[in-house]
C-alpha cells in the first residue's frame, strides 16, 4: 500500500510534490530541531485520489490518518475529543506552489461542548476557551459547511452593540457563550443540522473541504493566471494548536528576514499581541512592528531572532515565517520564500553571496530578470491610493505625469516649451516620432504591445499605453471620454504603463535608481555568459544610454528613423516625389551629409564598439502626409482658395499619395525591394556611412561598420545590393585614399531567406535575424492588426500558448532560425549571427537565441540589463 501520510518527523524540504510547500517545511522545520507543533501531512496523492474514487476519503487513506491522529495523540499526551484534555488541532491546505490566501484553513478543531470546558479548566482561562470555540465554529462553518462569514460578524456586532462595548476583547466568558448559542442557531437555521459534535467527523469534514478548495473558482483562476497545472492536487496538514490568543504572554505574528520591499538585510514584520493567526491578516486589528515584540518579550524576541538567522542559513534564502508565542514560549508555524521587488531581489542576492551564503551563480538565477524593468523606470508610489479612470494594455513600463494633447506638433511644441505632455492619439505612425519624443507617455485607443507606439516607447524608455479601447477620443474637438468623464485638451493625466492603467491628475513617482548591487549583479551576469548583448539604437542619445547600461555593439541602427526629422521630412518628401533619376540625385544630394552626421555621432557615442546600420525599410508612403488629412486640406482649399499655388502643391501630393498606396504596404515595395527599384538611394546611405568612417578615423577612432540590407527574399537581391556597396565603398576609398574595413550582411526576415541560407550565406558576413517581421511572415499575420482582432482571443482560447511578436515561436519561427544558423554556417563556418527583433529583449527567447547558437542579441537600451542577465542564466 503506498503511502498517503507522513508525520512531520518523516519528510523534508525536498519533498514539496508530495507534501505541497508548507507540509514539506514543516517536516524539515521540525527534523532540525526548531519548535514547531506536531502533527502530519496528508499527500497531494490522497487528494488526487479522493478525486479519483468520486470526491470521497478512500477506506486505505482514513486508516493512514486516524494512525497517524494516534501517534499525534501518544505524542502530546491529549486526545481528540476528550472533555478532559482535548487535543485541538488546525487542518491546513498546502499545495506544491503557494497559492497565498486561494484554499483555506480551518483553527481549533476538536472543539464542542464538552471539551471547550475542559480546555477552560485546563488552562484556567474559560474566556480564552469560549473565544476559541466561537472562532471555530465560524471558520468551520464558513469553510466547510459553506455559511458566509458575514451572517457571524454581523451577530457579533449586534451582541457587542447591545452590550455597549467597542472591540472583542470587552466581551467576558460569559458574552461568548452567548455568542456561541447565537451562531449554533444561525449554522442550524442554514443546514437545517446541528451543527457537528463529533470531533472525528469535524476532521474527516474538513479534510474533505481542503481537498475540493483545490476547485474552487478562486484557486482554479488563481492557477490558470500563474500556469500551475491542475492535476498536481493540495496536501493538508494536521498540526496540534498552539494559542497566541491565551492573554498578554502571547501573540502571533509573521516576519520577513529582510525587508521584502528594499532588501535590507533587518528583520521586518508585524505582530499582534494576545491574538490568533487569521486575526494579524484578516486586519480586525492594526498589527504592531515586530521590535515592540522586543519590548513585550525580550528573551521570546531573542529565540525568534536566532531562529529567523538559522531559518535563512538553512534554506539560503529570504524567508517569510509564522509564528506564535504561547504563554511564553515560541512556536513556528510556517517558513516560504519571501515574495519580494526587484530592488530586494537584487540586494538581497549580492549581500548573500558577500555573506558567504550563496554563490555567484545562484545570486544570479534568484533574480528576474522581466523584473528588472521595474527598476529602469520612474514608477509610481506604491503608497498612494489609485483611483483608475481607464485600462489599456501595458505596452512600456514607467509612470508618467502629464498635460493630454492629441497632436504630436502640439506635444513637441509645449514640450520644448518645458510643459510635461501626454500624446493621445488613436494610434501613432513614424509621422508622430518627434511627437513622442517630446512627450512624456504615450495613449493609443487602438494597437497592441508591438504597434507602432509600444516599439517606439520600449525603445526610448517611455512609460506607454495601447489597445485602451474604452478611451473615445475626439481629435477634432481635442477630448477623450471614459463613460461620463470627459478629458479635455491640457488636462492632467497619470499613467502607469506596467499596468495599463490611466489615472485622473497627479500621482507622487519615485525615481529609478542603478544602485550598486544592481551593477555588481550586472558584472557577474558578464562573466558568465556566452551571448553578446547589443541594443537597437537610431540616435547618439538612445547609443549613449545603451553603452550606459553594458551594450556592446549596436545590433539595429533604423535610418528610417532619421529621416524622420521635421527638419528633414520635406527633402525625403522630394525625394520621394521626384520625377525622375536627377530630380532624385539632388534631393538625395542634400540628405547626404545629414545621414553622414548621423552615423559620426553613433559611431563615436559607441567608441569603436560595432555598429549594424541597415538601410532604408519602410513602404515609401510612411514619409508622406497622411491621406485622409490631406484630402481635407486640399477641399478646403478648393472652396476657400482655388487659384492658390499651395492648392496646386497639396493636389500633386495627394496624387502621389494615391500612387504611392499599396493593398498590404508591409508586404509591398520596401526593404531591399527599395534598394533594387532606386539603387541611388541605398547608394547614398552607403556613402555616408563610409563617409562617416573616414571622419572618424581621421580623429583616431577605429570603426568597422555593418552594413545590413533589410528584408531579402532571394539570394540575387543581396548579391545586387552587396554588389552596390562594395562599388561605394571602394569608390570612397579612392576618394579619401583611405583604408577601412567593413561587413554587408543581412535580416533574416521571410522565410524564404532562411529555407535557402546556405546560398544567401555566400553573399553575407552576417545574419541578424529580425524576429518581428519573420514571425509577421510566418505566421502570416499582420502585425498591427492580429493583436487588436484576434490575438488575445486565441490565446485565452489557448489556440496560441501566447502572443508570438512579444515570446519567439521556437516551434515555428525558432525552427526558420534554427535553420537559418544551421544553413548559413555550413557554408560560412565564421558568419556572425543575432537578433533584433522584440525578442532580443525577452528571458525566453534569449535563452531560446543561446541554445540556437547566436552571438548575440539584440534589444532597446532600456532592456539591455535585462538580457545580460538572461544570456548569463541560459549558460548557468
Ligand atoms: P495560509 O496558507 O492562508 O497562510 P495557514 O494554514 O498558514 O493559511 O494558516 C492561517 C493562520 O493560522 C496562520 O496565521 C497560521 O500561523 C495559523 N495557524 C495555522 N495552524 C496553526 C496552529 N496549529 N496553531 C496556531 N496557529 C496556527
Ligand atoms: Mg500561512
Ligand atoms: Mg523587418
Amino acid at each position: 500500500m503506498s503511502k498517503f501520510v507522513y508525520l512531520f518527523n518523516e519528510g523534508n524540504s525536498d519533498m514539496k510534490e508530495i507534501l505541497g510547500g508548507k507540509g514539506a517545511n514543516l517536516a524539515e522545520m521540525t527534523n532540525i530541531g526548531l519548535p514547531v507543533p506536531f502533527g502530519f501531512t496528508i499527500s497531494t496523492q490522497a487528494c488526487n485520489d479522493y478525486y479519483e474514487a468520486g470526491k470521497k476519503i478512500s477506506q486505505y487513506v482514513e486508516e493512514q490518518i486516524l494512525a497517524a491522529l494516534k501517534t499525534l495523540e501518544d505524542k502530546t499526551g491529549k486526545k481528540l475529543g476528550d472533555p478532559t484534555n482535548p487535543l485541538l488541532v488546525s487542518v491546513r491546505s498546502g499545495s506544491v506552489f503557494s497559492m497565498p490566501g486561494m484554499m483555506d484553513t480551518v483553527l481549533n478543531l476538536g472543539m464542542n461542548d464538552e471539551t471547550v470546558k475542559g480546555v477552560a479548566d485546563l488552562t484556567g482561562n474559560a474566556r480564552f476557551a469560549y473565544d476559541s470555540y466561537r472562532r471555530f465554529i465560524q471558520m468551520f462553518s464558513n469553510v466547510v459547511l459553506g455559511i458566509d462569514s458575514y451572517y457571524f460578524e454581523q451577530y457579533l456586532e449586534e451582541t457587542r452593540e447591545k452590550k455597549g462595548y467597542h472591540a472583542d476583547p470587552e466581551l467576558t466568558a460569559e458574552d461568548w457563550q452567548e455568542v456561541i448559542a447565537g451562531y449554533k442557531e444561525i449554522v442550524k437555521k442554514h443546514t437545517k443540522k446541528d451543527f457537528p459534535q463529533d470531533p472525528k467527523q469535524q476532521l474527516f469534514l474538513s479534510i474533505n473541504a481542503v481537498f475540493d478548495s483545490w476547485n474552487n473558482q478562486r484557486a482554479i483562476i488563481y492557477r490558470r493566471l500563474n500556469k500551475i497545472p491542475d492535476h498536481l492536487g493540495t496536501a493538508v496538514n494536521i498540526q496540534s494548536m498552539v494559542f497566541g490568543n491565551m492573554g498578554s504572554d502571547s501573540g502571533t505574528g509573521v516576519a520577513f528576514t529582510r525587508n521584502p520591499s528594499t532588501g535590507e538585510a533587518l528583520l521586518y514584520g508585524e505582530y499582534l499581541i494576545n491574538a490568533q493567526g487569521e486575526d494579524v491578516v484578516a486586519g480586525i486589528r492594526t498589527p504592531q512592528p515586530i521590535h515592540v515584540l522586543e519590548k513585550d518579550m525580550p528573551e521570546v524576541y531573542e529565540k525568534f531572532i536566532a531562529t529567523c538567522q538559522l531559518l535563512e542559513k538553512h534554506y539560503k534564502d529570504m524567508q517569510d515565517i509564522e509564528f506564535t508565542v504561547e504563554r511564553g514560549e515560541l512556536f513556528i508555524l510556517q517558513t516560504r520564500t519571501g515574495k519580494r521587488t526587484a530592488q530586494a531581489a537584487i540586494r538581497i542576492a549580492v549581500e548573500m553571496v558577500k555573506e558567504g551564503i550563496i554563490d555567484k551563480e545562484t545570486a544570479l538565477l534568484r533574480v528576474d530578470p522581466e523584473q528588472l524593468d521595474q527598476l529602469l523606470h520612474r514608477r509610481i508610489d506604491d503608497s498612494y491610493e489609485r483611483k483608475q479612470l481607464a485600462k489599456g494594455l501595458p505596452a512600456s513600463p514607467g509612470a508618467a505625469t502629464g498635460a493630454v494633447v492629441f497632436d504630436a506638433d502640439e506635444a513637441e511644441q509645449l514640450g520644448n516649451d518645458g510643459k510635461k505632455v501626454i500624446l493621445v492619439r488613436p494610434e501613432t505612425t513614424p509621422d508622430d516620432i518627434h511627437g513622442i519624443v517630446a512627450s512624456q507617455a504615450i495613449v493609443t485607443s487602438r494597437g497592441g504591445m508591438t504597434s507602432h507606439a509600444a516599439v517606439v516607447a520600449r525603445g526610448m524608455g517611455k512609460a506607454c499605453i495601447c489597445g485602451c479601447e474604452t478611451l473615445k477620443i475626439d481629435l477634432v474637438g481635442k477630448k477623450f471620454s471614459v463613460g461620463e468623464t470627459v478629458v479635455n485638451y491640457g488636462d492632467i493625466i497619470t499613467i502607469d504603463g506596467s499596468t495599463g492603467e490611466i489615472m485622473l491628475g497627479e500621482i507622487p513617482m519615485i525615481d529609478p535608481e542603478l544602485s550598486d548591487e544592481f551593477l555588481l549583479l550586472l558584472s557577474w551576469a558578464d562573466e558568465v555568459r556566452k551571448l553578446g548583448v547589443r541594443a537597437n539604437a537610431d540616435n547618439p542619445e538612445d547609443a549613449g544610454k545603451a553603452l550606459e547600461f553594458g551594450a556592446g555593439g549596436i545590433g539595429l541602427c533604423r535610418t528610417e528613423h532619421m529621416f524622420m526629422d521635421p527638419k528633414r521630412i520635406p527633402i525625403v518628401q522630394e525625394m520621394i516625389l521626384a520625377e525622375n533619376y536627377e530630380e532624385r540625385m539632388i534631393a538625395l544630394d542634400k540628405l547626404l551629409p545629414m545621414q553622414q552626421g548621423d552615423f559620426e555621432g553613433i559611431f563615436e557615442a559607441m567608441q569603436g564598439l560595432p555598429v549594424t546600420i541597415r538601410l532604408l525599410d519602410p513602404p515609401m508612403h510612411e514619409f508622406l502626409p497622411d491621406k485622409e488629412e490631406l484630402l481635407v486640406e486640399v477641399t478646403k482649399l478648393q472652396m476657400t482658395d482655388p487659384d492658390s499655388s499651395e492648392l496646386k502643391e497639396k493636389e500633386y501630393l495627394l496624387k502621389k499619395v494615391n500612387q504611392l498606396a499599396e493593398f498590404n504596404p508591409m508586404l509591398g515595395h520596401r526593404g531591399c525591394r527599395l534598394g533594387m527599384i532606386f539603387p541611388e538611394i541605398y547608394e547614398m546611405q552607403a556613402k555616408a556611412i563610409f563617409n562617416a568612417v573616414v571622419t572618424l578615423i581621421d580623429r583616431g577612432l577605429s570603426v568597422e561598420p555593418e552594413i545590413m540590407i533589410p528584408l531579402v527574399g532571394h539570394v540575387n537581391e543581396l548579391k545586387a545590393m552587396r554588389q552596390l556597396v562594395v562599388e561605394t565603398a571602394e569608390k570612397v576609398k579612392e576618394e579619401t585614399g583611405k583604408e577601412f574595413n567593413y561587413l554587408v550582411g543581412t535580416m533574416i526576415e521571410i522565410p524564404r531567406a532562411a529555407l535557402t541560407a546556405d546560398q544567401i550565406a555566400e553573399e553575407a558576413d552576417f545574419f541578424s535575424f529580425g524576429t518581428n517581421d519573420l514571425t509577421q511572415t510566418t505566421f502570416g499575420y499582420s502585425r498591427d492588426d492580429a493583436e487588436g482582432k484576434f490575438l488575445q482571443a486565441y490565446i485565452e482560447q489557448k489556440v496560441l500558448p501566447e502572443n508570438p511578436f512579444a515570446v519567439l515561436d521556437q516551434q515555428g519561427v525558432g525552427k526558420l532560425v534554427e535553420t537559418g544558423v544551421k544553413l548559413g554556417r555550413q557554408v560560412k563556418p565564421s558568419l556572425k549571427t543575432g537578433i533584433c527583433g522584440e525578442h532580443g529583449g525577452e528571458k525566453s527567447s534569449i535563452e531560446f537565441c543561446y541554445q540556437a547558437g547566436l552571438d548575440y542579441v539584440s534589444c532597446s537600451p532600456y532592456r539591455v540589463p535585462l538580457a545580460r542577465l538572461a544570456a548569463a542564466q541560459a549558460t548557468i
